[in-house]
C-alpha cells in the first residue's frame, strides 16, 4: 500500500491509534458519560476491560474535588479550545480501587454528529514524580557521601573555580565553606607553586584519567591563615549538567609524616645503639680474655685450686659474652648496612662457607655435597653468612653419625629455592617458627654451645632479599631449611629499615 492511499481519516485507523496510544484517553460526552476508553486509560485507573464505558467522568474524581465538577465541565462544553485543565493545581484521578494517581490532563472538545465529546488525555504524573524524588534522594545521598568523607574533597570547574567542598576540607583549609565556593582553586595552593598550577590543571583537563597528583613530588596545601599542609591528592572526574568537572580527594598526611620521621628517628637510634654496643664491648672484653688467661698460665702458683678454677669459669664466660657480642654486631649489621648487589656465583659462595668452616668439617667428619648452583643478584658477602649459618648448623646438630649435608635448588617460575638438608638431631615442629628470633635456642649450652643469633641473622639476609626461609623436620629425622630467593631482586626489599622510613618520607605513597 501506498502512503498516499491511506485516508487519515478512515474510523478504523483513529480507533485503532486511540486504543494503542501509550497516554491514557477518555471521550466524554455532554451529560457526562464515558463514551470511548483506551487500554492505557483502564490500566492507570484499574479497570478491566470495556467498564469504563457509560461510567458518570465524576466517578473518577477524587471525593473532595467532585462537588462542582460537574458544573465546571458543562461549562467548559461550550468553550472551542483544547486546554489543560486545573492549570497551577495538583490534580488527581481516582481509581476504582479507591486509590488515587496524580496527573495531568488535557481536554480537547470535538464535534460529532452525534453532539460535542470531549477528549480527555491523562498523564500519570505519579511516576514521574517518583522518578525525580529518587533522584533527588540519590543525589541528597551523595552529597552526604561527600560530606561525611573521612578526606576533603573539592570540585572544581573547567574554568578551576571551586564548585562543592565537604566539611573536611573546612577542617583542613580553615575556611568557611561560603568563602571557597567560586575561588580559583589556586587559593588551596602555596604561592610558590601557584603560578604553574593552571597549566597542570589545563593538562589535566585535556586529557583527564584517575591518578594521583604530582606523582614523586612533595604536594603542600595552603591553609587561610598562609600555613602549609603536607597533602596526597587524588583526581578524578565528573560529568555535570554544566561540563566536565574534577573531583580532587585530598588527606592531610602531617601526621604520618611526623609518625615516620619518629619511626625514622628511633630506628637510627636503635641501629646505631646496637652497633656501637656490641663494638664497643669487644674491646675491654678482649682484655678481661688476655689478661685472665696471662693470669692462668704465670700466676697460677699463686692462686688456690678454688682460684684457679674461678678463674676459668671468668674466662670462659668473658668469651662467651665476646661471641654474643660479635654475634649481635653481626645481626646489628646485617639489618643496617647498605647492601651491595651484584651478580653473585653461588657455587663460589658455598666454596668460601666451606674454607670457613673447614676446622668444624674435619673435627666432625662431615661430608657436604651441592648440585650446581644459580647465579643470583644479592649482596655477597650476606649469603657466605646465610651459606655459613645453616651448614654450620648442620654439623653443629649432629646426631650420632658423621653429618652428611645436602645442598640442593629448585627452580620455580620466579623464585630460587635453596635446600640445605642435614642428619641431624632434627627441630620439633613446635619450635619451627620460634628458631629464627633473636636468642631463641632449643638446647643447653653444655650440650651444644650457641647465641641463638645465627637464625635470626640468616632471616634478616633472607628479607632484605626480600625472599623467606622456613624449616621441615621432624625431631630425630634430620632438618631441611628452605630458603626462597626471588629471580627479580627487589630494591625496596633491599633497603635497611632506616632507608625505607626514609623512602617512606620522601613519597608517602610508595
Ligand atoms: P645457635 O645455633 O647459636 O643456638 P641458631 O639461631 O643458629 O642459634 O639456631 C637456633 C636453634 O635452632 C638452635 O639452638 C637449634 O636448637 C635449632 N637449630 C638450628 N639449626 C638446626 C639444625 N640444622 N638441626 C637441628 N636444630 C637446629
Amino acid at each position: 500500500m501506498q502512503r498516499g492511499e491511506v485516508d487519515p481519516l478512515a474510523p478504523e485507523l483513529a480507533q485503532a491509534a486511540l486504543l494503542a496510544a501509550p497516554v491514557a484517553l477518555l471521550a466524554v460526552d455532554e451529560r457526562g458519560s464515558i463514551v470511548l476508553a483506551n487500554t492505557r486509560s483502564e490500566e492507570l485507573l484499574g479497570y478491566p476491560a470495556g467498564a469504563l464505558i457509560g461510567l458518570d467522568v465524576e466517578a473518577l474524581v477524587p471525593e473532595r474535588f467532585r462537588q462542582g465538577h460537574a458544573e465546571l465541565r458543562s461549562g467548559y462544553m461550550g468553550m472551542p479550545s483544547a486546554r489543560a485543565m486545573g492549570a497551577g493545581r495538583d490534580l488527581f484521578a481516582l481509581r476504582r480501587d479507591g486509590r488515587e494517581v496524580q496527573v495531568e490532563i488535557g481536554l480537547n472538545p470535538i464535534q460529532t454528529e452525534a453532539g460535542r465529546v470531549v477528549l480527555v488525555a491523562i498523564v500519570d504524573i505519579d511516576a514521574r514524580a517518583e522518578f525525580a524524588a529518587r533522584l533527588r534522594r540519590q543525589e541528597r545521598h551523595l552529597h552526604q557521601a561527600i560530606e561525611s568523607a573521612a578526606s576533603a574533597m573539592v570540585m572544581v570547574d573547567a574554568a578551576g573555580r571551586i564548585v562543592l567542598i565537604n566539611a573536611q576540607t573546612e577542617a583542613i583549609f580553615g575556611y568557611r565553606r561560603a568563602e571557597l565556593i567560586g575561588q580559583p582553586v589556586e587559593v588551596l595552593i602555596p604561592d610558590r607553586y601557584r603560578r604553574g598550577h593552571p597549566k597542570l590543571r589545563e593538562d589535566y583537563f585535556a586529557r583527564p584519567s584517575v591518578r594521583p597528583m604530582g606523582q614523586g613530588r612533595d604536594l603542600f596545601g595552603m591553609r587561610k591563615d598562609g600555613s602549609e599542609v603536607p597533602i596526597e591528592v587524588a583526581l578524578s572526574t565528573i560529568e555535570t549538567e554544566d561540563g566536565l568537572n574534577v573531583l580532587a580527594t585530598i588527606v592531610d598526611i602531617s601526621a604520618r609524616l611526623e609518625l615516620l620521621g619518629r619511626i625514622e628517628r628511633s630506628n637510627v637510634e636503635l641501629e646505631q645503639f646496637a652497633s656501637v654496643a656490641s663494638h664497643d664491648l669487644q674491646e675491654p672484653l678482649r682484655k678481661v680474655v688476655a689478661f685472665g688467661r696471662l693470669l692462668h698460665q704465670d700466676c697460677s702458683e699463686q692462686l688456690s685450686r678454688d682460684g684457679l678454677e674461678w678463674l676459668g669459669f671468668m674466662i670462659d664466660a668473658a668469651e662467651r659474652m665476646r661471641t654474643l657480642t660479635q654475634d649481635l654486631l653481626t645481626l646489628s649489621r646485617v639489618q643496617s648496612q647498605s647492601i651491595v648487589a651484584e651478580e653473585v656465583e653461588t657455587d663460589g659462595v658455598l666454596q668460601e662457607a666451606l674454607e670457613n668452616l673447614a676446622m668444624a668439617i674435619k673435627d666432625s667428619g662431615a661430608e657436604v655435597t651441592a648440585e650446581p648452583l644459580p647465579r643470583v643478584r644479592a649482596d655477597r658477602g650476606h649469603l657466605v653468612q646465610l651459606f655459613q649459618n645453616l651448614i654450620g648448623n648442620g654439623i653443629k646438630y649432629r646426631g650420632e653419625v658423621a653429618p652428611r649435608i645436602r645442598v640442593s635448588v629448585v627452580d620455580t617460575a620466579n623464585d630460587w629455592v635453596l635446600s640445605f638438608a642435614d642428619n641431624g638431631i632434627g627441630v620439633d615442629p613446635r619450635f619451627h617458627e620460634q628458631i629464627f628470633g633473636v636468642f631463641k635456642r632449643l638446647h643447653a649450652r653444655e650440650a651444644y654451645p650457641g647465641t641463638g643469633i645465627g637464625l635470626a641473622i640468616c632471616k634478616r639476609i633472607v628479607d632484605r632479599l626480600g625472599g623467606a626461609i622456613a624449616v621441615e623436620s621432624a625431631e630425630g629425622h634430620g632438618a631441611t631449611f628452605r630458603v626462597t630467593v626471588p629471580k627479580r631482586y627487589r630494591p625496596e626489599a633491599a633497603m635497611s629499615g632506616v632507608r625505607l622510613v626514609q623512602e617512606l618520607r620522601k613519597d608517602p605513597r610508595s
